[in-house]
């Protein structure tokens, strides 16, 4: 189950992306020099400059910071997706770090700020033959 559709673009990884898109794990990008741990990827460390990184896999737990609630289709393929969540999670592992995705098949009603989430991953397969793992998010078991 996904929130958007089956043929949304998914995107394509990059060297510094490529782990957090298709590892299926919660691989964040970590300074080498000095320990950095940042989210979305980028070509440098915010806080040294360095530009080598490692993307070890935290914890796939957290907890719901903050959410909206889309109610208009900006794009027509979006038109049979509309009402959907968009949750930030701050990572039990990171929580300076947020995380952006959609809880699908969980009903709006029940998101709530503060609420304990785990990651489940949403596959795509693009025509270049990369499988995309999206992180998705579903309330926390046990
Ligand atoms: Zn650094």
């Amino acid at each position: 189950m996904s929130v958007l559709p089956e043929d949304w673009a998914v995107p394509a990884p990059t060297a510094i992306t490529e782990a957090w898109f298709t590892s299926g794990t919660i691989a964040v990008q970590t300074c080498t020099a000095c320990g950095t741990r940042q989210h979305p990827p980028e070509e440098l460390c915010h806080r040294c400059g360095a530009m080598a990184f490692t993307y070890p896999a935290l914890s796939p737990r957290g907890t719901v910071h903050s959410y909206t609630v889309a109610h208009y289709a900006v794009n027509r393929a979006l038109a049979d997706c509309v009402p959907y969540a968009v949750v930030l999670v701050s990572l039990d592992d990171a929580p300076q770090l947020r995380v952006v995705g959609n809880m699908p098949g969980v009903p709006i009603e029940d998101i709530r700020i503060g609420m304990a989430v785990e990651a489940v991953w949403e596959e795509r397969h693009p025509d270049d033959g990369v499988v995309i793992r999206l992180p998705q998010w579903q309330p926390a078991s046990g």
